[in-house]
């Protein structure tokens, strides 16, 4: 699904999620919110709305948004309301069976649409990276506009980071 979104919008990086968001229809606020709420997804009749916590880092905002655009082209059949906060992740409707698994699979979302594979690769190059080289792991998340954590976690799964 990352891959299709990519390739309907072009996957220079910086990838620019938000103007993604809005052209999937998405309405995307920004509230400060408590710290432990990243964000929520809120579906009612024919609007969709992403709520970020501005408190949060850009890098942070960036994520959260590509997270509930996850959730919205994923799991909109599946639920109406999407809370992501730590460490509870809290959902409407049906009992919370599943909820694991949307999680993850919003995150994984999130992470392939805003490191794609592709242009991670050409980065990276030859070899896989040091993840304990704080400052090449570093340079490649302002590349991309995410966390060093986020990164490194990219890094990991796509088998590019060594150490
Ligand atoms: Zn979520």
């Amino acid at each position: 699904m990352a891959d299709r979104v990519l390739r309907a919008s072009g996957a220079e990086v910086p990838v620019n999620v938000e103007r993604i968001a809005r052209a999937h229809g998405l309405e995307v606020t920004y509230r400060p919110m408590e710290e432990t709420v990243s964000g929520m997804l809120v579906i009612k009749e024919r609007r969709a709305i992403a709520c970020i916590n501005a408190r949060h880092h850009p890098h942070r905002r960036r994520f959260t948004l590509a997270h509930e655009l996850g959730h919205y082209l994923l799991h909109r059949e599946q639920a109406r309301v999407f809370i992501d906060a730590s460490p509870i992740f809290f959902r409407d409707e049906r009992a919370s069976e599943g909820t694991d698994h949307r999680e993850v699979e919003a995150n994984r979302f999130a992470a392939s649409l805003l490191m794609p594979e592709a242009a991670l690769r050409e980065l990276v190059g030859t070899g896989p990276l040091d993840l304990f080289d704080e400052r090449a792991v570093q340079r490649l998340a302002m590349r991309f506009g995410v966390s060093p954590q986020a990164m490194t976690i990219r890094l990991a799964m796509l088998g590019l980071g060594g150490c």
